[in-house]
């Protein structure tokens, strides 16, 4: 069953994108990654996701300049967000919340955990009937 969600993931760590991706197509999420946040922008543009993940550490351009980025682009400014992390510190969480991404998820995570996150985040907005 297909419930024609797509998710892009944005993390220039490949084993974090190919787990992810395993988790989230076993829940019939419809999955597309990039390794850097240039490729990523790119392929919000064309394929339109509902939802992205978002890493923060990244070599290039890291998340929150992507963040920006998203949000200033007429074509991808209202995907929501999600920052993805090691960092656990609060004050990370408070900025990405500041800068308008709408939840935090730290790794390492279980699969349990990142598909209620996920699952919670397509709730919430379809409450807000978006
Ligand atoms: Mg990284």
């Amino acid at each position: 069953m297909k419930n024609n969600k797509k998710i892009l993931v944005i993390d220039d760590d490949e084993d974090i994108l190919k787990l992810i991706k395993i988790i989230l197509t076993n829940k019939n999420y419809e999955m597309f990654t990039a390794t850097t946040g240039e490729e990523g922008i790119k392929m919000a543009i064309q394929q339109k996701p509902e939802l992205i993940l978002l890493d923060i550490m990244m070599p290039i351009t890291d998340g929150w300049e992507i963040l920006k980025m998203l949000h200033t682009d007429e074509n991808t400014r209202k995907i929501p967000v999600a920052m993805l992390t090691c960092k656990t510190d609060v004050k990370n969480k408070l900025i990405g919340l500041q800068e308008g991404a709408i939840d935090y998820i730290t790794k390492p995570f279980s699969p349990e955990e990142l598909i209620s996150r996920v699952d919670d985040i397509f709730k919430i907005f379809e409450k807000k009937g978006k």
